[in-house]
């Protein structure tokens, strides 16, 4: 769906409050981080994030990084442990991003976490970024402001030529000292770095007083998509099903009889929304999952991509 060109707001008060705003209802907004420019929704609504990857025209799903103003509203989402706290205090706001185990009545769309157990959380230094955040009060998921397979974007006039039609606001406050993406670091278990980036691992581990466990799998990890720890269902995947099979749960898209769908309306849109909360729906019956076929254009490339790999035999 186009809309209308995005509007470029200022980083002053009234454009902070601007940008919220739209962020609140939904909107999408491109916004300075210290990287790049990040292609900001609201980490609750899964419409919204479901716009980003259809904004970005993204072929798969891949876990988005929830960006808040401080630790307090970290803390509202996950499990927070005292080495997070440590890290929390040594090291944010700056490029330092903690997985952390989700809590109970999170409210983040399973979309942001592509269903996994965990959220990855970070608190950015921008001075924009950090007042539209504390304005909005909220966490805001968000990958780099570009079409997928694009250069990302150090500009506000970078994000307009790659999303024009496809946001609502652009936050403009110049260019970004182009650096490095975030450090990713996994605390769900013993402290593992899953992402070099911008905040070296030797500072982690001097403020830890212990090494860092390495993921094996780094290269594979910096890919979109490409995480190991991958939601899949516990039963088998059947695709392209137009009916239930003996034992099978039918997950349905479009007008049919099943057991849940994805859209009555046929819209790729709440489908991509819905897909794995339903899975996690029907994978909790425990038997196998029949899944009708998805159209494999706009946001269904990314369905069906996901589907794919649930299907996929296991190792
Ligand atoms: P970015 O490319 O900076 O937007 O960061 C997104 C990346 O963060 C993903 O591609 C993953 O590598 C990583 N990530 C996000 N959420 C999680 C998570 N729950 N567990 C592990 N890694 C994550
Ligand atoms: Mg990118």
């Amino acid at each position: 769906m186009t809309q209308p060109s995005p509007e470029i707001l200022a980083a002053s008060s009234t454009g902070i409050a601007r940008a919220a705003k739209l962020l609140t209802a939904g909107a999408l907004v491109a916004f300075p981080t210290e990287t790049v420019y990040g292609l900001g929704a609201d980490a609750r609504n899964g419409s919204a994030v479901a716009n980003i990857f259809a904004a970005k025209n993204r072929p798969s799903f891949n876990p988005l990084i929830a960006h808040v103003a401080d630790t307090q509203t970290a803390r509202r989402y996950v499990e927070w442990t005292d080495t997070a706290e440590r890290l929390a205090s040594a090291f944010w706001p700056g490029p330092l991003t903690l997985v952390l185990p989700l809590k109970p009545g999170h409210g983040i769309s399973d979309l942001v976490t592509t269903g996994l157990p965990t959220l990855a959380l970070r608190v950015p230094a921008h001075p924009a970024a950090h007042a539209l955040l504390q304005r909005f009060a909220g966490p805001v998921a968000a990958p780099s402001a570009n079409p997928s397979g694009r250069i990302s974007p150090t500009t506000a006039a970078h994000v307009i030529a790659g999303l024009d039609g496809r946001i609502a606001a652009v936050l403009d406050d110049g260019p970004c000292t182009v650096g490095l993406e975030s450090t990713i670091l996994g605390l769900d278990g013993p402290p593992t770095l899953l992402r070099p980036g911008g905040l070296p691992a030797e500072a982690i581990e001097a403020a830890l007083g212990t090494p860092l466990a390495q993921r094996a799998a780094n290269a594979a990890l910096s890919a979109p998509g490409q995480l190991e720890s991958h939601y899949a269902p516990g039963a088998p995947v059947r695709l392209n099903a137009t009916t239930a099979r003996s034992g099978e749960v039918l997950l349905g898209f479009g007008p049919m009889d099943c057991d849940l769908n994805l859209s009555e309306a046929g819209d790729l849109h709440d489908a991509a929304a819905n897909l794995f909360g339903h899975l996690h729906r029907l994978d909790a019956t425990g038997q196998p999952i029949a899944v009708a076929p998805i159209p494999d254009h706009g946001l269904g490339r990314a369905i069906n991509d996901r589907l794919r790999r649930a299907a996929a035999p296991r190792g």
